[in-house]
């Protein structure tokens, strides 16, 4: 089977903001989210756990197609998107294998920004960026009116103090359910797994094969294992998702994946995910903040990311103002909308009354292969990463949800 695999020019286009929650009729999110994956395979291996943005976890796996299974393994592949996956799909025989099986031809989509900290933990918690708090790569701590980065929490709010939401993974230890995960020994305790995935045993390996084993070992009991595969996305940072590296990386984590298959005890669930896309950055397209006074003026702060900047305008500032500034300075290079448009749209989900003072105040969504960087305080090479995510484009949004009942 193979994939229909849209034009680059649409797939560099946004998408709709998906709808949170278990009502959104055929739009784009509902069950079909990446909020929902857990609470699916709760309910898929009998202890339904609901969210605050999924009330009914049956219903989500069955919108999901997921099987019932006494174990389940969720493996989440750092990086690799929807697309991504299905423009390489000749170098992955596993994966492609799981193409033939129509409910694996659709892509779900992950949350707004498309970036790891968010969708980790709107993964983890089965709800969205605006109740975990966790809203970019970087965003306002509003305790020190300075910058958070919260993949290693540097200068942030404690992980539990800021993720208020119970993961998936401790309502289900809190129910005497087996939970494993599998992943790098550096990970076990760090902030961003305390804050998105806490709860549960957590087993380190360096080597790959050795995480599959764990995972794959840890599944002959019931429960739900988590194995965590990170290097699409590292890869495709250094060295472009385009690139011949990456496609031997994608070589590599399909043959680990094809392990997990084999090894794995007749009967388990396995869901592939992700948490984001990727896109190839063009340089002649990257903009960046500090050579151009039109987009400097009236702004305090610049958080999020290269495909996603939020702005924080400075004391009596209009933020409508500096939005519309900013649109008409990027034309259709970005989608730019003040943070009340972007939490009336619901882009970020229902919201924790803390949101709102963390999130920016513009929000602004490179579109195309354009990046937005800030050479006053992001290094050099940060700003030239050649590929990157964040935005609202069909190949950043669009994840697998690839279901395989062995
Ligand atoms: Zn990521």
């Amino acid at each position: 089977m193979s994939v229909d695999v849209p034009r680059m020019e649409e797939l560099l286009g946004p998408v709709p903001v998906a709808g949170y929650g278990d009502g959104c009729g055929g739009g784009r999110g509902g069950a079909r989210h990446l909020s929902g994956v857990l609470p699916a395979l709760s309910a898929a291996i009998g202890h339904p756990v609901p969210t605050e943005v999924h009330r009914d976890p049956k219903a989500v796996q069955r919108a999901l197609g997921l099987p019932d299974a006494r174990s389940a393994v969720v493996v989440l592949v750092d990086g690799l998107g929807f697309w991504n996956l299905a423009m390489r799909l000749g170098h992955a025989p596993y994966l492609r294998s799981l193409m033939n099986e129509p409910a694996n031809l659709r892509p779900i989509s992950t949350c707004t920004p498309s970036t790891t900290v968010a969708a980790m933990s709107t993964f983890g918690t089965g709800t969205c960026p605006g109740l975990t708090c966790m809203t970019g790569y970087t965003q306002r701590n509003p305790r020190t009116g300075g910058l958070a980065q919260l993949i290693q929490f540097r200068d942030s709010i404690a992980p539990r103090d800021l993720q208020r939401q119970p993961t998936v993974f401790e309502r289900l230890t809190a129910q005497g359910v087996r939970v494993t995960s599998s992943g790098l020994p550096k990970f076990a305790a760090s902030p961003l797994t305390e804050a998105a995935l806490r709860g549960g045993d957590y087993i380190g390996n360096v080597a790959p094969a050795e995480r599959v084993r764990v995972a794959a070992a840890a599944a002959a009991e019931p429960g739900l294992t988590y194995l965590y595969i990170r290097d699409a996305d590292k890869v495709g940072h250094t060295y472009g998702w385009d690139s011949e590296k990456w496609i031997g990386t994608f070589e590599r984590i399909d043959a680990q994946l094809a392990l997990l298959h084999r090894s794995v005890p007749r009967g388990t669930l396995i869901v592939i995910s992700a948490d984001h896309g990727m896109i190839a950055a063009d340089p002649a397209l990257r903009v960046d903040i500090a050579e151009h006074e039109a987009l400097r003026r009236g702004v305090a702060l610049v958080g999020g990311e290269a495909r996603a900047p939020m702005l924080y305008v400075e004391d009596g500032v209009d933020a409508r103002e500096v939005a519309e500034r900013w649109r008409s300075f990027l034309g259709g290079h970005a989608l730019v909308m003040t943070r009340e448009e972007a939490c009336s749209q619901g882009v970020f989900g229902p919201l924790d009354p803390r949101a709102g003072s963390m999130i920016g105040d513009v929000l602004v969504y490179a579109l195309g292969a354009a990046t937005i960087v800030d050479s006053r305080t992001q290094s050099d090479a940060a700003t030239r990463l050649p590929s990157v995510h964040g935005s609202r484009t069909m190949l950043e949004m669009d994840i697998p949800c690839l279901i395989d009942l062995t």
